[in-house]
């Protein structure tokens, strides 16, 4: 498989060649709507982010993507096949990296990797796998003994010992601290530049804009933007904020497009100097916190 190319969506979505192909999904929990009519379309060879706060419905697309959770709505089609009624052959083929650490602690790193390497019909060569995570060090360590970074990397090594053409990733660096993200960052380029395609979510606006080719931001269950993330930026960027203070000292904030006829307004309405008068373009995380509804009041 050729790495990630460039093609449009689409492209892919004519020619029917997605990796991951979602249709308004629909999960609820009770009287909780996690997910609300969700799309999604992952190209081949791509690394794709889907972003959003706590609670968005990350963790529940991506379980009912890997087949361990039910649906109640929605098409799903995941390297062809519907998770839902997915055999061996499949699982084979998508590799997952779970949230919750699930590496044997008492045996070691090699132990567990050859181990996980057996329940695949063309595993990795575990020696490759470990390198491959930059855990050749600590080969002959029990796995208790690993930091929470070299626990994640031994997650991802577990996740690719298959040799899967997808890997999902659910919230991968979540408690890393920066230098540990950005070897993981690496691990992750390493593994696309390879041609696994990978699907991964996160809390991270920086992290989607480090490694994704494309990203959807998710807030309450439904995808509130998508692109690649210089669209995003173009998309939502060219707004302007402009701040300013009423006489009475009310506070006010205008997102506009037009800040000149804004200022031009308020300059005949306040015949003088305008209190606070502040002009701003909001930085990707700016559009990012608003399109959650994470924004700060003011
Ligand atoms: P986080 O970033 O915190 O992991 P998330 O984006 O992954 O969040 P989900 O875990 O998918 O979000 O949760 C979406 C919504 O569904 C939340 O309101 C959550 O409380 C609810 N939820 C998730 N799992 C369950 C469950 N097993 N039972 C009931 N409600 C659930």
């Amino acid at each position: 498989m050729t790495p990630y190319d460039g093609t449009t969506t689409q492209d892919a979505t004519a020619t029917g060649d997605l990796a991951v192909d979602v249709r308004g999904l629909r999960k609820r929990y009770g009287e909780v709507t996690a997910v609300d009519g969700i799309d999604l379309a992952v190209r081949h060879g791509e690394v794709y982010g889907i972003l959003g706060p706590n609670g968005a419905g990350k963790s529940t697309t991506v379980e009912i993507l890997q087949g361990h959770r039910a649906r109640d709505g929605g098409d799903v089609a995941v390297l062809g096949v519907d998770p839902a009624s997915a055999g061996r052959a499949w699982r084979s083929r998508v590799g997952v990296v779970w949230q919750d650490e699930s590496a044997p602690v008492e045996l070691t790193v090699r132990e567990t990797v050859r181990q996980f390497a057996r329940y695949y019909p063309n595993p990795r060569d575990p020696e490759e796998a470990i390198a491959l995570v930059g855990l050749e060090e600590k080969a002959a360590s029990r796995v208790k003994s690993l930091s929470g970074g070299q626990r994640r990397r031994l997650d991802v090594a577990l996740g690719v010992i298959g040799d899967p053409a997808l890997l999902l990733l659910d919230e991968p660096t979540t408690g890393f601290d920066p230098a540990a993200r950005r070897q993981f960052w690496s691990l992750i380029r390493g593994l696309a530049d390879e041609g696994t395609t990978i699907l991964l979510t996160t809390h991270y606006l920086e992290e989607a804009e480090a490694l994704a080719h494309r990203l959807a931001v998710i807030a309450d269950g439904r995808v509130v933007a998508e692109g690649a993330p210089t669209a995003l930026r173009g998309q939502y960027g060219t707004e302007a904020v402009v701040e300013w203070a009423e006489p009475d000292g009310t506070p006010r904030v205008e997102h506009t497009r037009t800040p000149t006829r804004t200022v031009a307004q308020l300059t005949a309405r306040f015949d003088g100097e305008i209190p606070g008068l502040r002009i701003g373009r909001p930085s990707l995380e700016d559009v990012y916190l608003r399109l959650t509804g994470q924004e700060a009041t003011r």
